[in-house]
């Protein structure tokens, strides 16, 4: 969740490190810091709060200009938000250098042993034990810093995205990763590690993602790849084809409003090449080796976190109307704990934006480890999910910076909606039917694109409602899950509470918050439960209540009813969940704005989760 940046190669390193790091720090940005050698020089800070902060100092440093160095941006587990607690962690010699992600769990035990042979600690973190242990081992044997970075790794249970440099040597850096991600970018005569590839970009598309349980060690012109068991692992780069410029805010004040304006470009980009209107088939390559077995399964499981969960909750409805296969969608941090039931032609779905989030991978190994057909809807190239997954759809959307996911949540809609009809019709869904979905599909980047249109409105309602402590959010079927979305949304980004409910459950117990105080945004375009939604309404009218609710361009009736409306393109029913987004995604970036809040930042998040 942190972000990690390492660079070694004949370059001033402090700059890379320093862009690399404001690059990454969505990621994780309670606290920062960085180490740089040039021969005995060492430059080493450490800053509370942004980025910038870190700058500040690092400026102070003026000219120096050393050819290695690490980086970090950390989102804490162990230990408050200090300075000390911050990474990167040294030794008691203040040769070894580490930065860290990922949690350390027999931290304590190791802590305690090295304690008894004369270490002394000066950080609560649990990382700041493998800086010791690694200094112990490669002091006392005299050994190179690989092997005592593996003996290290050997004795620890946890997770960790590691890269260690030693002052002493400072023509070599070492890298590791389990369960974290660590993504080693390769130029020329250099090399960048990152956690996240958006801080490689810069510098090269050539990139090596490094497996569970393998070590890296790196100088400025060749690099070697073993495992913790110190056998040899051969491994070529691969080229990254995102492009540059959608890391950048460009003209936007925030990433997360110019990810809302790429909601309908992300959604050209998942569905490009993907549309075979004339045979009514969604084309999905990477499901093309388990295209067979998936015609057969007998229920599938959906497995994500946050956002892409209730991506899930859509994909369900969608697959069980549509494809008439039974889903299951659960919180991955549940499948790993409870005992999940899969028959033997069943199959997993997992959702994840970066391919890396912890729980969505632990619920994935459960899978596999019961033997059932895996499958993936990610963003990330080569990410551990594509990788893990027997086959899979990637979304194609390029980097998502805000921390709430916004394009990416709607590229994950249109995928599922693909999904639906590539099993769909091989499960007897007819031609017309696979042709109308994907016609409507088709019509959904140019309605998100009116959408935007509607930005100044929802920004004036925004305005009008950030006054508000809560909300109830409300749909039915489709938009049930996206009652849950627009909650999440606004909590994340505006802190404000909000619930999110299936209409229906209205009546048995959420209809008691309601007063002045307490206004309920509902979902009801003009779909198969339209006349229940407006039930709901009149419900909450009848008590006094505040409602703006999401209907459908032309409907007047609604208009009548409400207090404020937001008007979208009719579509297929199955797509409506796409074109709410929009507003739903405006109406909380809006209010979190109006309150000042940091909405690219939000407190306490951070981008994606790779711890559990
Ligand atoms: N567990 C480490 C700490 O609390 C690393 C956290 C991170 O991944 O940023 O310092």
């Amino acid at each position: 969740m942190c972000g990690i940046v390492g660079y070694i190669g004949k370059r001033d390193a402090i700059p890379i490190l320093m862009d690399g790091l404001k690059t990454l720090e969505y990621r994780g940005y309670d606290s920062a810091g960085l180490v740089g050698f040039k021969g005995e020089e060492v430059v080493f800070e450490k800053a509370v709060g942004r980025v910038a902060n870190l700058d500040e100092k690092i400026d102070k440093h003026g000219g120096f200009s050393g050819n290695i160095g690490i980086a970090h941006t950390r989102w804490a587990t162990h230990g408050g938000v200090t300075e000390l607690n911050a990474h990167p962690h040294t030794g008691c010699n203040q040769n070894i250098f580490l930065v860290h992600n990922g949690i350390i769990e027999n931290y304590q035990k190791i802590k305690d042993k090295l304690i008894e042979t004369g270490h002394r600690f000066y950080s609560e973190t649990d990382t700041e034990v493998l800086a010791h242990l690694i200094e112990e081992l490669r002091d006392k044997d005299n050994i190179l810093l690989e092997d005592a970075v593996r003996l290290a790794l050997q004795k620890i249970k946890g997770t960790y995205g590691l890269v260690v440099v030693d002052k002493r040597n400072p023509y070599k850096m070492v890298i590791a990763r389990n369960f974290s991600p660590l993504i080693l970018g390769v130029g020329k005569d250099e090399f960048i590690v990152a956690s996240d590839a958006t801080a490689i970009l810069r510098s090269t598309s050539s990139v090596i993602y490094l497996n569970d349980g393998e070590i890296a060690v790196l100088e400025p012109d060749k690099y070697r790849i073993f495992n913790i068991d110190n056998e040899q692992v051969d491994r070529t780069p691969e080229e990254l084809d995102w492009d540059i410029e959608t890391a950048k805010k460009g003209d936007f004040p925030h990433y997360m409003l110019k990810e809302i304006y790429e909601e309908p470009e992300a959604i050209k980009n998942s569905i490009r090449g993907r549309l075979d209107l004339e045979n009514g088939k969604a084309v999905l390559g990477g499901l093309s080796s388990i295209k067979e077995d998936l015609s057969k399964i007998d229920r599938l499981h959906i497995s994500a976190c946050g956002t892409a969960y209730i991506a899930g909750l859509v994909g369900e409805y969608m697959i069980e109307e549509y494809a008439g296969v039974p889903v299951e969608v659960d919180y991955a941090s549940e499948v790993r704990y409870r005992k999940p039931i899969f028959g033997k032609r069943d199959a997993m779905l997992t959702i994840s934006q970066s391919g890396e989030t912890a729980d969505t991978l632990a619920a994935l190994y459960e899978a596999k480890e019961k033997g059932i057909l895996t499958l993936g809807i990610v963003n990330a190239v080569g990410s551990t999910i594509s990788r893990e997954t027997g086959a899979g759809v990637y979304q194609h959307i390029g980097p998502e910076i805000g921390v709430a996911s916004t394009k990416s949540f709607v590229s994950q809609l249109s995928i599922l909606a693909l999904l639906t009809v590539y099993i769909g019709r091989k499960k007897g869904m007819s031609l017309v039917m696979g042709k109308r979905i994907l016609d409507e599909l088709s019509r959904i980047p140019e309605k998100m694109e009116r959408l935007l249109k509607l930005n100044d409105g929802i920004k004036e309602l925004a305005n009008r409602y950030a006054g508000y402590n809560n909300f109830l959010y409300m749909g039915r079927k489709y938009n049930f899950p996206m009652a849950l979305e627009g909650a999440l949304k606004i909590k994340e980004i505006a802190y404000v509470h909000a619930e999110g409910y299936a209409s229906g459950e209205m009546k048995h117990g959420p209809i008691a918050l309601i007063d002045k105080n307490f206004p309920s945004l509902i979902i009801c375009p003009q779909d198969s439960v339209y006349e229940k939604n407006i039930s709901n309404i009149e419900e909450i009218k009848a008590r006094g209540g505040i409602v703006i609710a999401i209907g459908t361009e032309g409907d007047d009736r609604i208009r009548n009813l409400v207090d404020d409306v937001i008007y979208i393109p009719k579509t297929l029913e199955m797509l409506t969940p796409i074109l709410v987004s929009l507003p739903l995604h405006l109406f909380a970036y809006h209010v979190g704005v109006k309150k000042g809040y940091d909405v690219d930042k939000p407190r306490n998040l951070a981008k994606s989760v790779t711890v559990e």
